[in-house]
């Protein structure tokens, strides 16, 4: 089976999309992830799955803490940006729940500390223990088969 056949695959599985965001040494980095879930009730864990390659690894490494912003359907732009699909610089304002950077306006944001990590092949998975979050309102941001969509 190739890459591609697999890709197109889990693309068939309708998610939504969110920015997971941590800062280190006063630099704040964001990646856009839509390999995200919720995992225990108690303690309160979630789950979000990155590429070894990608720098966030090391930035949540030595954070050892995260935030998870769950995008409206009017982020797109947000998302974009933190896939690198947007090539332009973009400056992000950010707001701060418990001292770490959250995306403002999103549906959700949880403040995370690492509670355990596992390499699984190419991807680490990293479960956070959620410690504060924020709720709002609105719309999702949704993934289907590659491309953005709306629920509205
Ligand atoms: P980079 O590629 O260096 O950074 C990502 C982008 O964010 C860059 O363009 C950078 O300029 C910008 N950026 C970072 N911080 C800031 C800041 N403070 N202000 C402004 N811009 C900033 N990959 C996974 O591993 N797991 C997933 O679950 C996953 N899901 C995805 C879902 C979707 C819908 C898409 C489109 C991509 C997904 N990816 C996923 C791929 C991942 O988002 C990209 O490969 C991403 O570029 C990896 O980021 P990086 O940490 O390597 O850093
Ligand atoms: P795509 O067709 O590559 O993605 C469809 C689905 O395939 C994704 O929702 C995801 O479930 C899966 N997938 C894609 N790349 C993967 C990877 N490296 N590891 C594990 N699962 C993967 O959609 P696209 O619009 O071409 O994606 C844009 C970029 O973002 C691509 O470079 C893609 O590889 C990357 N991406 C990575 C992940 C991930 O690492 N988990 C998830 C989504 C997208």
């Amino acid at each position: 089976m190739d890459n591609r056949m697999f890709r197109t695959a889990m693309g068939k599985f309708t998610t939504g999309v969110t920015v997971i965001v941590a800062e280190v040494d006063g630099q704040v980095h964001g990646m856009t992830a839509n390999a995200f879930m919720s995992v225990s009730l108690d303690p309160k864990l979630i789950l979000v799955s990155i590429d070894k390659k990608a720098k966030m690894n090391e930035v949540i490494q030595r954070s050892n803490q995260f935030t998870v912003n769950i995008l409206s359907g009017n982020q797109k732009e947000m998302s974009m940006i933190f896939a690198g699909q947007i090539k332009e610089d973009k400056q992000v304002e950010f707001e701060t729940v418990e001292g770490l950077p959250v995306i403002k306006d999103s549906l959700v944001s949880l403040v995370c500390n690492v509670y355990q990590d596992h390499e699984a092949g190419d991807h680490t998975l990293y479960i956070g223990e959620v410690i504060n979050l924020n709720v709002q309102d609105g719309d999702p941001l949704a993934f289907y088969e590659g491309k953005y969509m709306q629920m509205t």
